[in-house]
């Protein structure tokens, strides 16, 4: 179904590490479902698969994606979007960066959906188009207001976009802008200076069949933003980062470790680098096999814990790059080799990424897009 690394056999393939991060197919089949229940059949669903699915395994997602109504899959780059069209060349790919002039040949090539906002882009797809007898995909991008990537509404970039419109070998299925969610006044101006601009781009002949700028927070929130499709990532990981809104979601992933060693400290001993703790009792203090370079925030020292046998261990001195410790002296029978939960669902005690996100002070996005290719992929599913 899709390339060997990702197929089931990799699920029976030995196990090389026991820190590892488990993905509920079954959740992210869910997730799908719930989001495309909210929208009702006539807003089509673009899942935003990008940096490797957010650390899911972008190929082994795209499948149960398609499978529970996705009409798109979105990335960010052109590497991600051939990765993807290397697992399946019929998957529909859509790329919301810039892909440099040099490179735009693969989007003709593999019959990728490209992001345009200037006629020199739409052009040499236009050219590499019309020598391969295809026609090029794009949505054009418009920028109301976030100031990242495409062109403000203007006459001039209206007519740009005509003349984009009128070249023979492409075909602007869509249009679409990003809102920067700063406040309900500032989403109704970009809003607003979208729709102004499509109805002129509409009233000279320019139609779309793709109107797009709400995420996963703005979809939820605002159902007015959902034009006919809706751009989601986070909600498919069953983040949940909506506030007015509601939509049930699951949070897919469960990060996983196990106790590499168990270390007797006496009283007043220091762990890790720089001594940053020492301990106030005499302590088991359990040696685990992850680090930074897995993913995992550096700065949750003295913040970041585990679950070991439901008991919480709380992450003690300096997080290293490979490794960090954990006082288990309250954990009964503790024992090297017991698994412990670094980011769970919850409902065992275990961290989940939201709540990891809010001590690292950052966004659950950034939690798990962050966890690193290194830790291996486990997938589960049902059927
Ligand atoms: C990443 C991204 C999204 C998805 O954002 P979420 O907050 O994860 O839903 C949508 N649109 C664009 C342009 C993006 O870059």
């Amino acid at each position: 179904m899709v390339n060997e690394k990702y197929t089931e056999d990799s699920n029976t393939q030995e196990l090389l590490r026991d820190t590892r991060v488990e993905i509920d197919l079954d959740k992210i089949a869910y997730n799908m479902n719930s989001i495309c229940k909210m929208v009702g059949p006539d807003v089509a669903v673009m899942a935003v698969i990008k940096a490797n699915g957010y650390g899911h395994g972008s190929c082994a997602i795209a499948p149960v994606l398609l499978e529970n109504g996705a009409a798109y899959l979105a990335v960010a780059t052109l590497t991600e979007a051939l990765e993807l069209k290397d697992c399946n060349p019929q998957w529909p790919v859509f790329i919301m960066g810039h892909t440099p002039d040099r490179l735009l040949h693969h989007i003709v090539e593999r019959d990728i959906t490209q992001t345009v906002f200037s006629l020199e882009q739409a052009q040499i797809l236009n050219q590499a188009a019309a020598a391969a007898g295809k026609k090029a995909r794009v949505h054009i991008k418009v920028d109301t207001g976030f100031h990242r990537l495409g062109k403000s509404p203007s006459p001039e970039f209206a007519e740009e976009i005509c003349r984009i419109y009128s070249l023979p070998a492409i075909d602007v299925e869509g249009i679409f802008s990003h809102l920067a969610l700063a406040g309900d006044k500032e989403n109704q101006e970009q809003f607003h200076s979208f729709s102004k601009f499509v109805s002129l781009l509409e009233s000279r002949g320019c139609c779309f069949k793709y109107k797009h700028v709400a995420d996963s927070i703005a979809c939820v929130d605002f159902p007015e933003y959902r034009l006919n499709m809706i751009r989601p990532g986070a909600l498919i990981y069953g983040m949940a980062g909506y506030h007015k809104g509601f939509l049930p979601v699951e949070q897919v992933l469960i990060f996983k470790t196990a106790i590499s060693q168990i270390h007797h400290v006496p009283a007043g001993e220091g762990v890790s680098y720089d001594y940053m703790w020492k301990s106030q009792r005499d302590s088991l203090i359990a040696t685990l096999p992850f680090g930074y370079a897995d993913g995992y925030p550096r700065n949750l020292r003295d913040k970041g814990y585990v679950i070991i046998k439901g008991v919480k261990a709380p992450i003690v001195g300096v997080i290293c790059m490979d490794q960090c410790m954990a006082d288990v002296t309250d954990v009964p029978d503790v024992k090297q080799g017991m698994e412990a939960i670094i980011y769970g669902s919850g409902k065992d005690g275990s961290m989940t990424i939201a709540e990891a996100a809010s001590l690292a002070e950052t966004n659950k996005n950034d939690i798990i897009a962050r966890i690193a290719a290194r830790p291996p992929r486990i997938y589960k599913k049902s059927l």
